[in-house]
């Protein structure tokens, strides 16, 4: 503990960030980095507890009690060390997790929770600043070939902690450039793809070989709705003659659709296929055909895509954004003595939401009406009974006028291409069955083939896909040393 008194003198900083004026105008970056003082109070306000709540709560276990006692000593290059032990890219994690260990920071029950994302993300940037960040090159090579399918955060963590074990790694992805959904999902607003390629650069002087535009699968098995830049096929059965083990990381593909009446009417989207889209453009590809300056955007769905889908919308200038919810709104907070240090089951407004939306909750859509295309949204209010079940309210049956509406509804396997290349058994979801324990951790019904991140466990989140990923890499490391 850097400063005793910490937590009783210091209250939480906020991390910098542009006003929502300012940021509406354009794709920049919200949040910055502390200063290095600011760094110091931070990290100093925590209390380094016996039992580290933040670390058991973190699904990468991050040592947040260590790092932060070095960042409030100043001692910012041990403090990467320690936060690198644990998280391949946590430039990453400090921009966009949720902060699950901030919940459980035991200061917040009390008051508010040690800033640990923001002095991770501080440590991180230190790291790229002051040439911490060196590829790290494991001359003892094992001559054992793996392949890895798919680049996201899951790949991507699998990839360096398999390479690092001496092992040679060929990273296979459809898509134009690697990342995932990093790249082609998340916004600029929230993570600038330099970001990214700082650390691919890294990955790649490590050795990694990345080939993208390919698809380990057929292009024709791909279900509506899953994105593809890939003209050239690899078969599963020639990467099982190739490679010595494969990790396979296809993220959650398939989308969830509405299938009501009316939904044929164009205007009509996945959030996907818009969001892609604005990153290309972004990228200096071609602009967004998703055109919504002027328009009424309604955007179904509660969670983190839709409100990327706000943000972006706000930013292409829509005339209006609603977001449908069917669930009950959630109260502002909760009685922690239950909740702590879980997550918590509250309200949570995204910094899309305060740039303006009207947030419209148990109501769910009953059908899109237009002529050939859209103009109205049909809602009607809900009531939830027990389990996941619901009931539409007489009389609250309502029209939302809509140029456009974007389906944010999440995602419910990966595309079944790739399932099929392999023959993979699948859970009741249609994700890749494979275990997180025991002797057969991550190992797929077949033998060679191993599975991570959202494609095993089902749509979740940037930090479980790199633990999933590096305990991959750790089961696949084991499965080669045994062989
Ligand atoms: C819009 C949006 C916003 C999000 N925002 C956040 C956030 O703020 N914070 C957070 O923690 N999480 C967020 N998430 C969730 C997070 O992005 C995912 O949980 C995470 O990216 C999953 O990582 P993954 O590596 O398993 O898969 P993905 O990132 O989905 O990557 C899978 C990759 O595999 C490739 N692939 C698939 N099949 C094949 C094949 N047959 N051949 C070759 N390549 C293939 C795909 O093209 C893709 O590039 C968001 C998700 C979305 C959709
Ligand atoms: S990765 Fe997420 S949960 Fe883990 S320490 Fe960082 S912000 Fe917290």
């Amino acid at each position: 503990m850097g400063f005793t008194r910490g937590f009783i003198e210091f209250e939480r900083i906020e991390q910098p960030h542009v006003s929502v004026e300012e940021r509406v105008k354009s794709f920049c970056e919200i949040y910055g980095t502390l200063t290095d003082e600011q760094a110091k109070i931070q990290a100093g306000r925590c209390m380094d507890c016996g039992i580290p709540f933040c670390m058991h709560e973190c699904p990468l276990h991050n040592d947040s009690p260590d790092f932060n006692e070095f960042v409030s000593e100043d001692q910012m290059s041990k403090a990467y060390n320690v936060l690198s032990a644990t998280n391949n890219f946590p430039e990453i994690t400090g921009r966009i997790c949720p902060a699950l260990c901030e919940e459980g920071c035991t200061l917040g029950i009390h008051r508010k929770a040690v800033g640990i994302k923001s002095v991770e993300r501080k440590i991180a940037e230190y790291a790229f600043e002051h040439g911490l960040v060196k590829p790290i090159v494991n001359k003892n090579r094992t001559g054992k070939k793996v392949c890895v399918v798919g680049s996201g955060p899951a790949a991507l963590a699998a990839a360096q902690q398999l390479n690092r074990f001496g092992h040679d790694v060929t990273v296979l992805e459809k898509m134009n450039k690697i990342g995932g959904l990093l790249r082609y999902g998340i916004p600029d607003f929230k993570l600038p793809k330099e970001i990214l390629d700082r650390r691919i650069s890294q990955l790649e002087q490590e050795g990694i070989t990345f080939k993208t535009k390919t698809i380990v699968g057929a292009i024709k098995e791909l279900e509506h709705g899953v994105h593809n830049d890939s003209l050239t096929e690899v078969r599963g059965e020639q990467l099982l003659k190739d490679y010595d083990a494969i990790v396979l990381a296809p993220g959650s593909e398939s989308p969830r659709d509405l299938k009501l009446p009316g939904r044929s009417l164009s205007g009509i989207y996945f959030a996907l296929d818009f969001l892609i889209a604005q990153n290309r453009e972004n990228n200096g590809d071609c602009p967004n055909p998703i055109d919504v300056k002027g328009k009424n955007v309604v955007v179904i769905g509660g969670g983190e895509t839709a409100s990327d889908c706000i943000g972006v919308s706000i930013r292409k200038g829509a005339a209006s954004v609603v977001q449908l919810d069917y669930h009950d709104e959630l109260p502002e907070s909760v009685d922690l003595t239950l909740a702590w240090p879980e997550w918590r089951k509250i309200k949570r407004t995204s910094t899309s939401h305060e740039e303006g939306c009207t947030r419209l909750f148990s109501t769910n859509t009953t059908a899109f009406e237009g002529k050939d295309k859209l103009e109205a949204v049909l809602t009607q209010k809900v009531k939830w009974g027990e389990g996941r079940q619901f009931d539409g309210i007489a009389g609250t049956e309502s029209k939302i006028k809509a140029d456009v509406v974007l389906i944010a509804m999440g995602y419910s396997h990966p595309s079944s291409a790739l399932i099929k290349e392999f023959n993979l058994e699948t859970d009741k979801r249609g994700n890749i069955k494979a275990d997180t324990q025991g002797a057969k951790a991550y190992q797929t019904s077949c033998e060679k083939v191993f599975a991570a991140g959202d494609g095993r466990k089902g749509q979740s989140l940037v930090v479980y896909a790199i633990a999933e990923g590096r305990q991959c890499a750790k089961a696949v490391d084991d499965f080669l040393n045994r062989e």
